[in-house]
């Protein structure tokens, strides 16, 4: 039985921004699923017990982290106009059946592994139904099964009437409410609380309700209070200015999608005193807005409500994080995957957005979905880069993805905690890949 593996003749790019890549390298991964050692080929002596995958000049990077996944669906559009009868009938008759469970259950699976094998080796899932989330980190976990390494918040926290609510999220009305809202998800084993502070795309009946105030400043600080209490992170659903402002306010971990900003919200966000780390991280979800704001909605079968919600929460989205780059604002990288458009398997897209529409480079794209995703989540001292001790959490690819960020787009191994997957296999959706590549062929680079 072999020992560990050796990774021979790679280039690797760290992660790290600072740190350049380093060309026909060693990387050693210990039979514990770390990384053991990293050097030049000529200095690295490969024991003869480990089995050695010869790279052949392939690059090696990371393992992605998707900061804002929903494991439930895959991306296929939403078609389902909201009917709350329609709705109610689903959950009950279908979606909470012990039949149900297990589907969703299975479909979870399906989509974490299709992440897992596009190279994207963590994920945080901010709002599912059922605790489902939690019994699949912990089958992972348990290793009864290779997958992505899963930070996961159980339902959302809302409030009466709010996003989410009440299928996919705990109701509260009071910050004793709110805190036993978080006491339960607690004890049903999350790692991270989920909260909307404001309303959602999804379910927004008119034009600008999307990011209406709904949670109170009051209740937000309880949520985090309680949360903080015991070490664990509070990520706001944010869709306004005003939302954004509550949410710093009340001292959450991660602003959710995010808006535009002003000087008192940039100040909040680097200098937040009840964050749990002192300051405030936004994780924009470009690639969930996109295609419903700016695409005909002849060609994504929405209707006109959700079209200009869209585009109002994707312009101040897009807005704030020109303003968070600007003003040296923590940024992660997280997709939504699960809203309609928005695969498990292509968070490249993502980063490309970025590439296109802000000052990022493709070198500080490739650090914010790796090392700065991981301390955002804090797990930086487990993943995030390559260096020793850390998980043997890595891609390998053809290409170098700093010459060309698509390159991420065909990862050709992926390992995750040592476990190697040799030959990883998506499963695409044609009709979303192909609606997307026209989005993205037709717009220019604007730095
Ligand atoms: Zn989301």
């Amino acid at each position: 039985m072999k020992r560990g593996y050796a990774f021979k003749s790679c280039n690797v790019i760290y992660g790290d921004a600072g740190r350049s890549i380093d060309r026909n390298m060693t990387i050693l991964i210990h039979e514990k699923g770390l990384i053991e050692k990293i050097g030049k080929a000529s200095d690295v002596v490969i024991p003869e017990d480990y089995e050695t995958i010869d790279l052949a000049g392939e690059y090696v990077m990371p393992g992605l982290i998707n900061a804002h996944v929903h494991l439930f669906a895959d991306g296929k559009p939403f078609t389902l106009s909201v009917n709350e009868r329609l709705l109610k009938f689903a959950f009950h008759h279908i979606l909470d059946t012990k039949l149900g469970r297990n589907v969703l259950k299975k479909r979870m699976k399906r989509n974490a592994l299709t992440a897992l094998h596009s190279g994207v080796t963590t994920m945080r899932s901010v709002g599912e139904f059922f605790y489902t989330d939690v019994k699949l980190r912990d089958e992972i976990k348990a290793n009864q099964f290779v997958g992505p390494n899963l930070q996961v918040s159980g339902y959302f926290l809302s409030v009466t009437g709010g996003h989410g609510a009440p299928y996919l999220a705990l109701v509260g009305d009071s910050p004793w409410e709110a805190r036993r809202n978080v006491r339960i998800n607690v004890k049903n084993g999350v790692d991270l609380i989920k909260i909307c502070v404001t309303g959602g795309v999804t379910d927004a009946k008119t034009v600008g309700e999307a990011g209406r105030l709904q949670m109170t400043e009051e209740e937000v600080a309880t949520i985090c209070e309680e949360a903080h209490k015991i070490g664990i992170r509070v990520a706001a659903h944010v869709e306004s200015t005003e939302g954004v402002r509550i949410a710093l306010k009340g001292g959450v971990d991660t602003i959710e999608h995010g808006a535009e900003m002003d000087e008192e919200i940039i100040q909040l966000y680097k200098n937040n005193p009840k964050a749990l780390k002192g300051y405030t991280a936004v994780i924009p979800t470009l690639q969930a807005g996109y295609p419903s704001a700016k695409l005909d909605t002849s060609l994504t079968k929405l209707n006109a409500t959700i079209k200009e919600n869209s585009r109002l929460v994707y312009d101040s989205m897009l807005k704030g994080l020109q303003q968070a780059i600007e003003h040296d604002i923590k940024i992660g990288v997280g997709t939504d995957a699960a809203m309609s458009f928005v695969t498990h398997y292509d968070i490249w897209r993502e980063l490309d957005h970025l590439i296109r529409q802000t000052k990022l480079n493709t070198a500080q794209v490739i650090e914010r979905v790796t090392k700065s995703n991981a301390e955002i989540l804090g797990i930086d001292h487990l993943t995030g880069t390559i260096d020793i001790g850390k998980q043997a959490d890595l891609i390998v690819m053809k290409h170098n993805p700093l010459d060309n960020i698509k390159a991420l787009s065909n990862v050709t191994m992926v390992m995750v905690n040592g476990n190697l997957i040799q030959t990883p296999s998506v499963t695409r959706i044609q009709e979303v890949d192909e609606l997307l590549d026209t989005v993205w062929d037709s717009t220019s680079y604007e730095y």
